[in-house]
């Protein structure tokens, strides 16, 4: 028996990068998987095509994590189809890297709606469907406890977020036998940060693995932490990226 044979899962931003590679990991575990998009609608549909080819089942939802109706909504459009939900992967997230002296309050706005207020709309949507054994992960950033370098005061402060985030609902969940934590990448070889430019090369210089990590390698924590396995974890932030901040 596959490990989340039964069970559901919803990740946002599943369509590229890391959110793909979850998906399809918890697809090839057996879970029947959901997961948001906002742009990239083909590859979406590819990844639907590609887990249906290998027996597994996945549906695609169009929902911009910048409206958090349409988050909820997507919650609830799980749970209509499935009649529940085991794991929520809060994943969907943007970048702004700039001067801070460039910043306006949009750009505020922007990233703290995407990377924040659409994880907080889809955990609250999410809450009171989840029986015991339930999961919610949300994929923050090492940034959040090492601002390495310059032009990332926004996105650091968003990331940053996610820590109370978690160890709050980590509290209020845990009595219903739901854990919650955050992974928090260091450089991933996404459309995000791609591995072959000066910043790459920057970033590299910084890690005791000198190397970037795969989105696969995050995929597999998130699994772990999804899985029974990841039964006591709780509450907590677990940091994957080759020794960045060590
Ligand atoms: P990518 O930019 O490669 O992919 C982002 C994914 O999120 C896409 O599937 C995209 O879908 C989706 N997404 C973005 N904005 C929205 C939105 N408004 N509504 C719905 N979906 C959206 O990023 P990564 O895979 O690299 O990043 C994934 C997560 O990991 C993010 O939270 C990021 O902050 C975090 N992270 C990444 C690191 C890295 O080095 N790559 C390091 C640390 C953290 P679509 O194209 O359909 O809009």
């Amino acid at each position: 028996m596959k490990r989340f044979e039964n069970k559901v899962a919803l990740i946002t931003g599943g369509s590229r990068g890391i959110g793909a590679a979850i998906t399809k990991r918890l697809a090839a575990e057996g879970a029947n998987v959901a997961f948001t998009y906002s742009k990239s609608r083909e590859k979406a549909e590819a990844i639907v095509a590609e887990i249906k080819a290998s027996g597994g089942w996945a549906l695609a939802i169009e929902a911009d994590s910048a409206d958090p109706q349409a988050v909820e909504n997507a919650v609830h459009k799980v749970v209509n189809e499935f009649g529940r939900i085991d794991v929520l992967v809060n994943n969907a997230g943007m970048y702004i890297g700039k001067a801070f002296e460039d910043h306006t309050l949009e750009d505020y706005d922007q990233i703290m709606g995407i990377n924040v207020k659409a994880v907080y709309a889809a955990s609250l949507a999410a809450a009171n469907h989840f029986s015991a054994g339930g999961r919610i992960i949300t994929i923050g950033s090492n940034m959040a406890d090492n601002a390495a370098n310059p032009e990332t005061t926004l996105y650091t402060m968003s990331k940053s977020a996610l820590t109370g985030f978690t160890k709050g609902l980590a509290r209020d969940l845990g009595k219903k036998g739901i854990t919650v934590n955050l992974v928090q990448p260091g450089p991933i070889n996404t459309d995000m940060n791609p591995s072959d430019t000066d910043l790459a090369d920057f970033l590299r210089s910084r890690m005791a693995l000198s190397e970037y990590g795969t989105v696969e390698d995050v995929a597999g924590l998130v699994a772990f932490l999804a899985s029974e396995e990841g039964k006591f974890i709780t509450g907590t932030a677990l940091t994957i990226d080759g020794g960045f901040n060590a």
